[in-house]
């Protein structure tokens, strides 16, 4: 077969023609038609011949094709029956792919990978993510308990912007923080709206998230930490103190001030000034605390 070229918008037309394929807004398919785009996402997402690559969303198979020409094996879920056809068509040229028609967040992701990537050195997330559920496939990649080495995804500029924000800063906010608990995000570049067919209204960027080795955070209740993040960030013009009441008791709450101040931060800081590490050492601190009343209690019957 000669060279395939997805990112070509005549030959894209024309297999969407063939196929009788119309870009759907309801599964969020902006389909990529600039040609630099797949290779640097399959370039920074840091893949190499021993990797197995978890893709969200195919398309047409344009990402896939750069994914399936540096890893060991590629493995796509695709929500739309009506792209499984074409990514036949578009991927036959590789061996190492599979195509899976299932709704990633109906997917068990560690039975998936399990079946799949046993043989690999390393698994990893690469795609161009619907943008109409990004927050909760990324939480849902993050909690899924797969070993990824790292996940790199194109999303929306903004929530790329929200997510690799520093503590303080107005794009910082709960999701920063929950996905900092995973690993270390990093924005890589930006792409313009006239890289997709159709453009989008926004503009989009390439972030990857290498996760920790060894989560730094194992230590604390995570429920918690997760608890407290959020209660933080709902009310965030709050001093954390405040914002809390709901979830620690009087007691707690003085020792979470005793431990702000052991950190540097005044009684009446607010929650967007802390990072996930002193999430954590609080969430320590009160579950540590919490343990010690219940073995007093157990020890008292
Ligand atoms: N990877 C292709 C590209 O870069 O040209 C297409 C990306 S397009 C932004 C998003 C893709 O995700 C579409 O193919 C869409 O059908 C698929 N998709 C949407 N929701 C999905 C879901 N819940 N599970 C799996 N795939 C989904």
């Amino acid at each position: 077969m000669a060279e395939m070229n997805l990112t070509d918008l005549s030959c894209l037309r024309e297999i969407m023609a063939r196929f009788g394929i119309s870009t759907k807004k309801k599964y969020g398919q902006n389909f990529l038609i600039n040609r630099s785009v797949p290779i640097r996402i399959a370039e920074e997402g840091c893949l190499d011949e021993e990797d197995g690559v978890l893709e969200i969303g195919p398309g047409m198979g344009t990402l896939t094709r750069a994914l399936c020409a540096r890893a060991k094996k590629v493995v796509c879920l695709e929500i739309d029956e009506t792209l499984i056809p074409v990514l036949e068509y578009t991927l036959a040229d590789f061996d190492n792919v599979t195509v899976v028609l299932k709704d990633v967040l109906k997917t068990d992701l560690a039975a998936l990978c399990a079946e799949y990537f046993a043989d690999c050195k390393s698994i990893r997330v690469c795609a161009n993510l619907p943008y109409y559920i990004t927050t909760p496939v990324l939480m849902y990649l993050l909690e899924s308990g797969v070993n990824f080495a790292s996940v790199t995804v194109m999303v929306q500029k903004e929530v790329a912007d929200r997510i690799t924000a520093s503590a303080g800063s107005g794009e910082y906010g709960a999701i920063t923080a929950a996905v900092a608990y995973y690993g270390k995000a990093e924005r890589l570049f930006t792409v313009s709206p006239g890289s997709f067919l159709p453009a989008p209204k926004v503009e989009s960027a390439v972030m990857r998230i290498d996760m920790h080795e060894q989560n730094p955070y194992e230590g604390c209740d995570r429920r918690l930490l997760f608890d407290m993040v959020k209660a933080a960030f709902e009310q965030r013009r709050k001093t954390l103190n405040n914002t809390l009441k709901g979830l620690l008791s009087p007691e707690e709450r003085l020792l979470m001030k005793s431990v702000l101040w052991e950190m540097g931060f005044p009684e009446d800081v607010r929650g967007e000034r802390l990072d996930i590490s002193h999430y954590a050492r609080l969430a320590e601190a009160i579950g540590n605390s919490r343990a010690k009343m219940k073995s007093r209690v157990a020890g008292d019957m």
